[in-house]
């Protein structure tokens, strides 16, 4: 039962003292492996990485693990993979931002600072992916280099548009008053559409979308990501794809969305249908591991609807003997 876990997010929330209750009573934590200390709210800038952060191996950090279905412990859906200095994001549900503070600081990565984060490429436009995008881009907007760059299918253009007009009323009040603004561009972002193939290359990185079976919901996407070090599959919203078993062939990581087979059951026919039409069961899921091989299944975006969360795990490895993890808020790979 979640009401007698500990996760991060908890801990440090308590660790700043501030009053938060999450099942237990404040400073009567069951665990403290992830208590940390943090500063007070503090300002970074960066010009550019430092060198430890260009030497250092590729890492991803799990940011948002859930679904539309609010979730005390599970931010929406957000993958970060953290290359030579740089973050991308991949999809930014609702309190992915929130959790990027907390990985800089758990994990010592600067550049998931907010107003540090480069770039977001979005899966499909459901809200349950996009929810923190104006948190992300206007985050202390005017102490950013350069404005968020952002990647999306179709659609995206018409969100950029609404988040600036949004927006535009903070923009006039902080430019038009006292406050020192760094830079006053700070808070546009820059969109791109996607369309299938290599989005961003930069040194050993690349970044390719391919498309996805989200049912009725056209287009949506898949990413993979190559680096001199890793190779990872993000599945974003997907039925079984065919493509995607071909992409993630022999990746050292594939994170992939998930519907429990029993928590589908519990559903009303017309959801059954809705989710049978845009989502993997576990077991379509075991079958695509066994053809793929990743080197580690990492489940995210669980629909598990009232089943324990860990009898997805139990259905995939019936079929599957291939390492397989749920993830949770903040994991971090490689586990290293
Ligand atoms: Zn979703
Ligand atoms: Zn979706």
């Amino acid at each position: 039962m979640n009401v007698f876990r500990v996760r991060p997010a908890a801990l440090v929330f308590v660790s700043l003292g501030v009053m938060f209750l999450a099942g237990n009573s404040l400073g009567q934590t069951r665990d403290d492996e992830f208590a940390i200390t943090l500063p007070s709210a503090r300002t970074e800038l960066r010009d550019a990485p430092s060198e430890s952060e260009l030497l250092a191996p590729t890492r991803v950090v799990v940011l948002g693990t859930g679904t539309p279905i609010p979730d005390a412990f599970r931010a929406g859906s957000s993958i970060a993979v953290i290359h030579k200095g740089e973050s991308y994001l991949f999809d930014a549900g609702a309190g992915a931002v929130r959790n990027a503070v907390i990985a800089r600081y758990k994990y010592d990565i600067p550049s998931l600072y907010p107003s540090l984060i480069c770039c977001v490429f979005f899966s499909h436009l459901h809200s349950d992916h996009t929810m923190d995008f104006s948190e992300l881009a206007h985050t202390m907007w005017w102490r950013r280099n350069a404005g968020l760059r952002a990647w999306g299918p179709q659609g995206i253009e018409r969100i950029v548009n609404g988040m600036r007009e949004m927006n535009s009323v903070d923009v006039e009040i902080r430019t038009g008053g006292l406050q020192p603004v760094q830079n006053p561009d700070g808070f546009r972002v820059s969109a791109r559409t996607i369309e299938p193939g290599v989005l961003l290359e930069k040194d050993d990185l690349v970044i390719e979308a391919f498309a996805v079976d989200h049912g009725d919901i056209r287009p949506a996407f898949g990413f993979k990501v190559t680096t001199d070090d890793l190779s990872l599959v993000i599945s974003g919203d997907t039925a079984y794809s065919e493509t995607l078993v071909e992409k993630a062939q022999g990746v050292d990581l594939l994170f992939h969305e998930v519907i429990s087979q029993q928590g589908l059951l519990r559903n009303s026919p017309g959801f059954q249908r809705y989710h049978n039409n845009a989502h993997t069961t576990s077991e379509e899921l075991a079958r695509l591991a066994n053809i793929a091989r990743p080197g580690l299944l990492v489940l995210y975006h669980g629909l598990f609807y009232g089943t324990e969360e860990e009898l997805v795990l139990d259905e995939i490895s019936a079929i599957y003997d291939g390492e397989v993890i749920l993830a949770e808020d903040l994991d971090v790979f490689p586990e290293r």
